[in-house]
């Protein structure tokens, strides 16, 4: 079985803890590789190595720094196949959703490469009588990432293309469920001319976390993963005198109104409940139709929809809508919600429990599940199933449906389907969530504006990539100057006669 490595000071590193995590493939279940799960001494000895080769990275002046992200960007292209393997590999996503995790990831370094504009500071030009002000924008020093497992190569992108052009240091932890296409990309960036220990992958479980929590040297904090693990990681920065940003879980919602094409609804809810198996922080995992008619109209739509998908391994890649789920415990989890829904009340219209594919019966897949008439106090509303599961919430009005979502403790994506643009306006305005679709079911921001959710979707401040990425791995040094007269008034030039 292969054996995973740690990728420090530019080379692959055996791990010396003696702890080992299964990394799966979830489409045969059967267990691929084993990654080595970091200790204490041996995060702290790859804190120090970066820590000594951050020094120069951040003397490189950034307009070399952004060369590194243009050749680093084109080996991506060039490796493209490669890496969504890797993704689909371990995550289990198709092999075209796999792509577009690589090309989402890739759009960030895209932006990097012109990061030095992005690090320009400010000047005040006579702030006061001979006094000039200018802000310059520093890196950290050494900063961490912790990423989850359902983006494997976008979200380590996100972390370490920001991280790295401002000049910092990074220690990357990614999800010991899917580690290996962060190893390859740190490889890449090695031969796109990073110096060795810039970048840093540890892997590792809760004790590499801590370890990168109370470490010292570390500066800095960016988390994307569950809402209880991002609430405890910001804490324990904090409390630690980092910086920190915490990206945590999902429950988003999509109004349809009376005058909305349901046709085109019911295609966007299919791809955005279902696409990855529902395991997308940005997944629809509840719709909700304004109006009886409305709410008859689009379940008769979704339902031949949603029977029609096809669920299978990625290698089958020409015809298969989703992949399995990351885990087995994952599947019983799903299951258990979805049989919780079904004890509560709830109408299963679509049952996906029990699917099991020929050839494949070991496999986590789990089949397409639609519940109408759900009610927030069900536990399939209240928690984040990440899962191939849709709940439809039944609402009488426009403002019904506007408070279930803002009520609703998460506030990472939301959308709306209408046809009236006023109505469209009124909620984009009104609702308390970070990104909002109109008529537009997945609301990722480009790359070149933030991605952030509000309330228990994200703890800490400014958002991921964009301007915002900069502004966080970055420190601002403000200096006021003056000179005093000197040559120019005090200095004599002219040839006089000596008095
Ligand atoms: P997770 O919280 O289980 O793990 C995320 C990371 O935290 C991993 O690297 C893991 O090793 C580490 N971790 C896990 N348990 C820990 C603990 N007890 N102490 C310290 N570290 C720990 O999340 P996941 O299952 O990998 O990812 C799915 C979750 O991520 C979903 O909730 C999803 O909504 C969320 N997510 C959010 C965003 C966003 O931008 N808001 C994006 C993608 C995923």
């Amino acid at each position: 079985m292969e054996e995973l490595y740690h990728f420090i000071d530019g080379k692959r590193v055996k791990g010396t803890s003696g702890r080992f995590a299964d990394v799966m493939n979830p489409a045969t279940g059967e267990v691929r590789a084993r990654v080595p799960l970091a200790s204490v001494e041996e995060m702290a000895a790859a804190v120090a190595s970066a820590a000594e080769a951050q020094v120069a990275w951040g003397a490189t002046n950034p307009q070399r720094r952004a060369r590194v992200m243009m050749k680093f960007g084109a080996l991506i292209n060039e490796y493209m196949d490669e890496l969504a393997e890797l993704v689909s590999r371990e995550h289990g996503k198709t092999l075209p959703d796999g792509r577009g995790d690589v090309q989402r990831g890739l759009e960030v370094v895209e932006v990097c490469m012109g990061g030095p504009s992005l690090l320009k500071g400010e000047f005040t030009d006579d702030g006061g009588p001979g006094i000039d002000l200018y802000s310059m924008r520093q890196p950290l020093g050494v900063v961490a990432g912790i990423t989850p497992f359902n983006f494997p190569a976008m979200i380590p992108l996100w972390k370490m293309a920001p991280a790295l052009t401002c000049g910092n240091a990074m220690i990357l932890k990614p999800s010991e469920r899917c580690p290996s296409t962060a190893l390859r990309l740190a490889e890449l960036l090695q031969e796109a001319g990073l110096p060795d220990g810039v970048l840093q992958i540890v892997n590792g479980d809760k004790e590499a976390v801590d370890a990168i929590l109370d470490d010292e040297t570390i500066q800095a904090v960016g988390f994307v993963g569950s809402t209880p693990i991002a609430q405890y990681i910001y804490g324990r920065a904090a409390n630690n005198g980092k910086r920190a940003q915490c990206f945590g879980g999902a429950k988003n919602h999509m109004i349809i109104m009376p005058d909305a094409d349901l046709d085109k609804a019911a295609d966007a809810l299919v791809g955005a409940g279902f696409g990855a198996a529902g395991e997308r922080c940005m997944a629809i995992s509840v719709a909700v139709p304004v109006g009886k008619e409305t709410a008859d109209g689009l379940r008769d739509r979704l339902v031949p929809r949603i029977e029609k998908l096809k669920v299978g391994p990625y290698t089958a890649n020409e015809d298969v809508d989703y992949g399995p789920v990351i885990t087995a415990a994952s599947k019983a989890r799903i299951e258990g919600l979805i049989d919780s829904g079904v004890d509560q009340g709830a109408e299963l219209v679509v049952d996906g429990r029990g699917f099991s594919l020929q050839g494949y019966e070991n496999g986590f897949f789990v089949g397409p599940s639609y519940f109408d008439n759900v009610t927030p106090d069900m536990e399939i509303y209240k928690e984040e199933i990440f899962g191939p599961v849709l709940s439809q919430v039944r609402t009488e009005t426009y403002e019904e449906a506007l408070k279930l979502t803002m009520d609703n403790p998460y506030g990472n994506g939301t959308a709306i389907f209408t046809a009236d643009g006023d109505t469209a306006r009124d909620f984009a305005h009104r609702v308390n969530v970070g990104m909002v679709g109109i008529n537009f079911p997945i609301p990722v921001p480009l790359s070149y504006h933030t991605f952030g959710g509000w309330k228990k979707s994200a703890f800490g401040d400014l958002n991921q990539y964009g301007p915002d990425a900069f502004r966080f791995y970055t420190k601002t040094k403000t200096v006021t100057a003056r000179w005093f007269s000197g040559i120019k008034e005090g200095g004599e030039f002219n040839f006089k006669a000596m008095d």
